[in-house]
């Protein structure tokens, strides 16, 4: 068993802050990961709301971090993680490559793109139906694409596929859009992209296996359309990705972390960053403060730890 003072689960904005603070207050540190470093970065073309960058690739801010995240000494490891153990004053993490015992345990698994349930999708996935508009839409240029929802992630997304298709036609299924009001107004703006409100999307439609269109209901009419699209982009919301800490007792019911404002959750010794706790918003900046607060407070924790052993 690999034994390190601090196990972070997941290399994410997040992950990979909390392994700097750590590590340069002298914990031995390893990051897991199941994926390359910079989890949700890496399927974010253009990031303009993080200090210091007026506008960067998320693949290029997902290397900065990682290389500061390991200059003081913390490793990186790759490993899809199975179950965690609480043992009181020791955590065993048991991955899919062998076990990691920690004294403190920092959770950054971030979260995934949910589905949404119509017929098509499953099977037509990579064959048109995607959740990444960054590591697929170079396949749709000049073509017509479809992006479902309305948050910031299909309008934003929506925004960076008109760079290649030749149109993008955002279906959502109410009259307004969730996404931040800057998104919106750039969407507006955008002669490549079409609306379709009120729309309860029914089946991806496919031809000769690869997606042709998107078949809606409008709510309004009851009509019957399908929206002619070689791609269909589907952004409709995102759930924590926290199957291997469900026997722990730290999530809420819909499978969140809820944590107090020094990262830590209802378990001493398991701090929950980023993405995966439960809080309305969900950004990098946000991650890589939540990461620096874990990082210090796992130092504040193992020297508790100390304290108690001398007094022993
Ligand atoms: P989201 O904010 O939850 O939006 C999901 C969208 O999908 C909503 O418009 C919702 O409609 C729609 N939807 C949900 N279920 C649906 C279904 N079954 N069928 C059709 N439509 C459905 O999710 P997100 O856009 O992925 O964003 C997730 C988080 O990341 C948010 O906190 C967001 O602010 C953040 N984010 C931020 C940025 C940025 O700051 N640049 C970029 C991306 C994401 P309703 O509106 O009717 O509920």
């Amino acid at each position: 068993m690999k034994e390190f003072d601090v196990v972070i689960i997941g290399a994410g904005p997040g992950g990979l802050t909390a392994a700097l603070y750590a590590s340069r207050a002298n914990l031995s540190v390893m990051i897991l990961d199941r994926g390359i470093y910079g989890g949700q970065m890496n399927n974010t073309a253009e990031i303009e709301n993080y200090p210091g960058f007026d506008s960067i690739l998320g693949p290029d801010l997902s290397e900065k971090m990682y290389n500061s995240s390991t200059r003081f000494g913390a490793e990186f490891g790759y490993g899809t993680v199975e179950s965690v153990e609480d043992k009181g004053d020791v955590k065993i993490i048991h991955t899919d490559d062998g076990d990691y015992q920690a004294k403190v345990l920092i959770i950054a698994t971030g979260s995934e793109y949910k589905k949404i349930g119509v017929p098509g999708e499953e099977e037509l996935s990579g064959r048109g139906v995607s959740y990444c508009a960054v590591c697929d839409g170079a396949f749709f240029k000049d073509q017509d694409v479809a992006v479902i929802g309305g948050g910031d992630s299909a309008v934003e997304e929506g925004i960076y596929l008109t760079q290649l298709a030749k149109s993008v036609t955002i279906i959502h299924r109410r009259d307004q859009l969730r996404a931040q009001k800057v998104l919106q107004d750039r969407a507006f703006k955008n002669d490549k992209i079409k609306f379709v409100w009120n729309a309860d999307v029914e089946e991806i439609v496919s031809e000769d296996d690869k997606v042709a269109g998107v078949r809606y209901k409008d709510k309004v009419t009851g009509e019957e359309h399908v929206v002619p699209a070689k791609g269909a982009f589907i952004y409709v919301g995102i759930q924590p990705m926290t199957e291997p800490f469900k026997d722990l007792g730290i999530l809420d019911e819909n499978g969140w972390i809820d944590t107090d404002t020094h990262m830590r959750t209802n378990k001493p010794g398991i701090y929950a960053i980023g993405d995966v706790r439960k809080k309305d918003l969900r950004q990098v900046a946000i991650a890589v403060g939540e990461g620096g607060i874990a990082g210090q407070e796992a130092f504040n924790y193992i020297q508790t730890l100390s304290d108690k052993v001398d007094a022993k």
